[in-house]
């Protein structure tokens, strides 16, 4: 017999009886249990119990439960006296002040114990000290909602998509929004991938970059709201392939992007208007010098026909030589026009009947151009050159004319305005009260890149007899040296509008 066997056979001795045998089990426990008489003195407890509880090592049997923890709270007491009435009670989670001033969070339970004739002896209480566990999870608990908070309050579009199909699996407040919707629930019950991108291929390609490279950085997509408008937004997203799922944030970039165009846009108006005025400058340089020679030339030219007689075998080339003269001073006179220079007479004038006037006289010679007049009442007056503003003004019913080869409507209006600092800031122009004529007629219009030019001299897509370039360009010219501003609109196919915006006078018409 080796001494291992003999060990074991003399424990099993001393186990056999059972009270010793339930002792032995009831210490070594690994968990914390204790049993109780109905006075709340111990019977027997785990030594677990004993070191969760900082007990000590002196044998407890015979103590009472409050003696050892006076400071227990009351509805711990009622507890005991509910499970001695035969209840069995349970706490998964519960602060234990402990003497040091720390708590413990434990998990509890009581339940009544039966002597042989059946009745309650006492109680079994069985605790487990969970400190370690609860903080794990009251820290998980806590980030989450810190998480939560943060996705829902964001003001960026967050988002969680499906791979396969873009079905979105969530999303935050700033996202519904962005998208047109008013919460993400109202987003979830109606949204379809589909329906959402203007164009799939954006959600192919976003998926193919996704794919390569695992991430994106500002992709931008057209994406159209419930409401059928659209919206620019870049999305930055991260692929996860085991998930299968795509988590990203979106901004709204429409406000942004708006804003960039309308800059280059005042950028480009800015640009012309400043290169109308050098070309001003220049032409009205040469037209003076110009105009000065072709006085001297006219001048010598009558000079020899008055001394020829008709016969003359010169005769005709000169008079062809005063005709071609008379061209050009014609052209020089529409390119001081628009040189810059002062008004000549200025006068302080009612627009409607200049207007008025105007349209009639060229209404007269041009019958299959119907003319709708819609003049405003009490017209404020303008300080003009009157015989410039007819030049212009028949400038433009002349392109109108030959826009409309067929014939066609010219529908002129007038109006009082107040222009803001948005409307003018491009042409250089101050804001207040300005007294606007509109030329619209139904004819060919142009397309974009004619649209761009049409105010610049020797701009012209006429034959030569018929166009010098001259015509919008001397408009300008005039416009602006009365600070007025002269605009173009106009599409293929859609006619052309013309408007003018002189600044208002304070004075009476006629002064
Ligand atoms: P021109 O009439 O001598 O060509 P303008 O300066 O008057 O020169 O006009 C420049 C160009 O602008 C025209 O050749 C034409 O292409 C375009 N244009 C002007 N007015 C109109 C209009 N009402 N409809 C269509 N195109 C127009
Ligand atoms: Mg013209």
């Amino acid at each position: 017999m080796d001494t291992h066997t003999s060990d074991s056979k003399q424990a099993a001795n001393e186990l056999k009886t059972p009270a010793k045998l339930l002792r032995m089990f009831m210490a070594h426990t690994p968990a914390a249990v204790a049993m109780c008489d109905r006075k709340m003195r111990y019977l027997a407890y785990s030594q677990r119990w004993a070191r969760d509880y900082g007990l000590g090592d002196e044998n407890l049997v015979g103590r009472c439960h409050y003696d050892l923890f006076p400071d227990l709270p009351g509805h711990w007491k009622d507890e005991h006296q509910r499970c001695f009435g035969g209840e069995i009670i349970k706490k998964e989670e519960e602060p234990f002040p402990r003497t040091d001033g720390t708590t413990d969070w434990v998990r509890r339970e009581l339940c009544p114990w039966r002597d042989t004739s059946g009745k309650i002896g006492g109680l079994i209480m069985f605790t487990e000290v969970i400190t370690k566990r609860w903080q794990i999870e009251k820290a998980l608990k806590d980030s989450e909602e810190q998480y939560r908070n943060l996705f829902e309050t964001a003001t960026v579009g967050l988002y969680r998509s499906r791979i396969d199909d873009g079905q979105i699996l969530l999303a935050n407040q700033a996202f519904a929004e962005i998208m047109g919707y008013d919460s993400p629930d109202q987003f979830y019950e109606n949204f379809k991938t589909t329906e959402h991108y203007a164009d799939m291929n954006r959600r192919r390609e976003l998926l193919r970059r996704l794919n390569e490279h695992g991430r994106v950085d500002g992709f931008e997509i057209m994406s159209i709201r419930p409401d059928g408008t659209h919206t620019e937004i870049a999305v930055s997203a991260i692929i996860y392939p085991e998930y299968g799922y795509i988590e990203g944030c979106i901004i709204d970039m429409t406000e942004k992007k708006q804003a960039a165009r309308e800059k280059e846009q005042l950028q480009a108006k800015l640009q012309q208007a400043q290169k109308m005025e050098a070309i001003g400058t220049l032409a009205g340089g040469i037209a003076h010098d110009f105009n000065n020679l072709l006085m001297g030339i006219q001048g010598r030219t009558s000079l020899i026909l008055a001394d020829i007689r008709s016969d003359h075998p010169h005769y005709e080339h000169l008079t062809e030589i005063e005709k071609y003269v008379g061209s050009a001073a014609e052209l020089t006179r529409q390119l001081l026009g628009f040189a810059r220079g002062g008004k000549y007479q200025v006068v302080t004038t009612e627009l409607n009947e200049l207007v008025e006037s105007s349209s009639r006289m060229f209404g007269r010679t041009k019958k299959e151009i119907v003319i709708e007049r819609n003049f405003a009442e009490n017209l404020w007056t303008v300080d003009v050159d009157r015989s410039q503003i007819e030049q212009v003004l028949l400038n433009i019913y002349v392109n109108a004319w030959q826009a409309m080869p067929t014939g066609g409507t010219l529908r002129i209006h007038t109006a009082n305005v107040r222009l803001d600092k948005k409307f003018v800031k491009p042409y250089n122009a101050g804001t207040g009260d300005y007294v606007n004529i509109s030329i619209a007629d139904t004819g060919v219009g142009m397309d974009a890149h004619t649209i761009k030019k049409v105010f610049d001299p020797f701009f012209t897509t006429k034959e030569k007899e018929r166009g010098t370039g001259l015509g919008l360009a001397s408009a300008y010219g005039i416009i602006k040296n009365h600070d007025g501003i002269i605009t173009a609109q106009s599409e293929k196919g859609q006619g052309a509008t013309f408007n003018i915006y002189l600044p208002a006078s304070e004075k009476q018409a006629g002064c």
